[in-house]
């Protein structure tokens, strides 16, 4: 089963700028409910979509309090579990991050490093890759950060768990 995700985020100073689970040193960052890291967003809704289940508003709403300033992590986490309980695992993980500055290159080992352990998967099964917007739009004027994921799920298999 595959699935796809997308989410983007609005870039203003005085903010965090999370992606992957990683801060990034940025003199700004993502105005959002929670911790506003669009590439785990993009996961979830990814990892919802390739089992059915729905999008990631739907599981932690926006306007919930409980949810604000949420660590996204947690909603990976939730997410892993509830496909666990339906014998599915992550086969691969493909991310593209859409961000005109910081460049982010020094950042995506570890950003790989923590989806493969939110997801359960060896580091190979994860791919993050970035580019800028090449200055056009929002994204390319610096006044949002996007991502875009796909994910495979595969049948937990005895001993994959
Ligand atoms: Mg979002």
């Amino acid at each position: 089963m595959v699935g796809i995700g997308y989410d983007i985020h609005r870039l203003a100073r005085g903010h965090r700028l999370k992606l992957g689970g990683i801060e990034i040193p940025s003199d700004r960052g993502a105005v959002a409910h929670s911790d506003g890291d669009v590439v785990l967003h993009a996961l979830c809704d990814a990892l919802l979509g390739a089992a059915a289940l729905g999008d990631i508003g739907e599981w932690f709403p926006d306007t919930d309090p409980q949810w604000k300033g949420a660590d996204s992590a947690t909603f990976v986490e939730a997410i892993i579990a509830a496909l666990q309980a339906r014998h599915l695992s992550v086969a691969h993980i493909d991310s593209t991050i859409v961000l005109q500055q910081p460049k982010i290159a020094p950042y995506k080992q570890a950003m790989r490093r923590r989806i493969a352990e939110l997801c359960q998967v060896p580091l190979s099964a994860v791919s993050i890759k970035a580019t800028t917007n090449e200055q056009l739009d929002s994204l390319g004027n610096g006044e949002a950060v996007a991502a875009w994921v796909v994910c495979l799920l595969k049948p937990a298999s005895a001993g994959n768990e």
